[in-house]
């Protein structure tokens, strides 16, 4: 049997020639991987659109890893940060501060509310002591999209440096570093990209990095070690996830032959149209407006009909063939479909299908949510 069809947002669904190209060992020292290494962070750059002003140095480990490393690399010890606050990977950012004892402060705004790049201008205009900001690009805990472009523009004029939790979003929404400007952009290997998980990588200003030599509180996390250590030897300090680089490196050959981000963006934009679409004619309703939704993950409102239990759904859904995500929000009751993964529109109406008859089998009839 095959497996089942992952509609979450990493790890997702990867192609076979993805999955093939982690059937070699590779020596970490030997040439050929430090060449496969090099090839696949000169490609992650190029799609950032850096050009000789940012370098691209990948990390071992999930993406929170390299959230961690970029944020303990570059924001300096008297630092201090403001986190424009709409979900959970925002929250994410604030906890990892907390530990890093960098100084923050979370401008919230509701979870269906896009962060606001005015509310950030007043929030700059009146903290000289921040230096910088911290922002998630699409925010994975409901799928809301927020204006990058804007919130770069506003956060360069006021002189402060921006890093960009872009994890979510890189490689299928489009990011330019030579037009919004930022210090630091992270994403990792199992997102849109559609590697296999195991490695992040942050997109670097390289004077940014180049004065960021002694900030970091940990070995292992420490961009700028990592970078330096690269840069003498073209190869990765302490063991490297040699498996997952030839997979990225295989990904990033069919995202290019695909078509790169434009055609990433319009498979994905059709997966989510095909979704929301199938979903509304059953009667769901998407927690947030189409206006501010990224077409990476769907927030659905659970039904408030009470022969609903997310565990037996999820279940019932999964023996056909699919594997759903639950909500990441504390206030209402949620479940999200991935639009993400080497996918397309016909098994988004087979996952739609496959939702409408286990609702069937549970007595689910009203699939409309709680009053909130
Ligand atoms: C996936 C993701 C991360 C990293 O999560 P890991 O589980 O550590 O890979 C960070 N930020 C966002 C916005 C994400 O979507």
């Amino acid at each position: 049997m095959n497996d089942p069809v992952l509609l979450t947002p990493g790890p997702l669904t990867t192609s076979a020639a993805t999955k093939q190209a982690m059937l070699r060992d590779w020596g970490s020292w030997d040439g050929a991987f430090n060449e496969l290494t090099a090839s696949v962070c000169r490609d992650i750059a190029e799609i950032a659109g850096a050009g000789e002003t940012h370098v691209c140095v990948p990390l071992q480990g999930r993406g929170t890893f390299s959230v961690e490393a970029a944020l303990g690399t570059l924001v300096p010890k008297d630092g201090k940060v403001l986190v424009p606050n709409n979900g959970a990977y925002c929250q994410r950012i604030l906890r990892i501060l907390d530990y890093l004892g960098r100084p923050a402060v979370a401008l919230d705004f509701r979870e269906d509310e896009p962060a606001d790049p005015a509310c950030i201008d007043a929030a700059l205009a009146a903290d000289p002591a921040i230096t910088h900001v911290a922002q998630v690009h699409c925010e994975t805990g409901t799928g809301i999209l927020n204006p990058l472009p804007e919130i770069a523009y506003t956060v360069a004029r006021r002189g402060r440096r921006l890093i960009v939790d872009a994890m979510s979003s890189f490689g299928a929404i489009p990011i330019d570093a030579q037009s919004m400007p930022f210090d630091a952009l992270i994403a990792a290997s199992g997102k849109c990209l559609e590697g296999v998980p195991g490695m992040g990588f942050v997109v670097v200003r390289r004077e940014a990095l180049a004065a960021a030599a002694g900030n970091c509180h940990s070995l292992a996390m420490d961009l700028h070690d990592q970078w330096i250590y690269m840069q003498k030897t073209g190869q990765w300090r302490f063991t490297p996830p040699t498996h997952v680089v030839a997979a990225l490196r295989a990904a990033i050959d069919q995202y290019r032959e695909e078509g790169g981000q434009p055609a990433r963006l319009a498979r994905y934009a059709e997966n989510c149209a095909t979704l929301v679409a199938g979903m509304r004619a059953l009667g769901f309703q998407t927690f947030l407006a189409d206006a501010v939704q990224a077409p990476i993950i769907v927030t659905f409102h659970a039904p408030a009909d009470a022969a609903y239990d997310f565990k037996i759904f999820y279940r019932k859904v999964r023996e056909k063939g699919f594997i759903l995500y639950p909500g990441k929000l504390t206030t209402v009751e949620t479940f999200r479909v991935g639009c993400i993964g080497v996918i397309g529109a016909a098994t988004i109406r087979q996952a739609v299908a496959a939702i409408e008859a286990t609702f069937a089998e549970m007595g689910v009839t009203n699939f409309a949510p709680d009053k909130q």
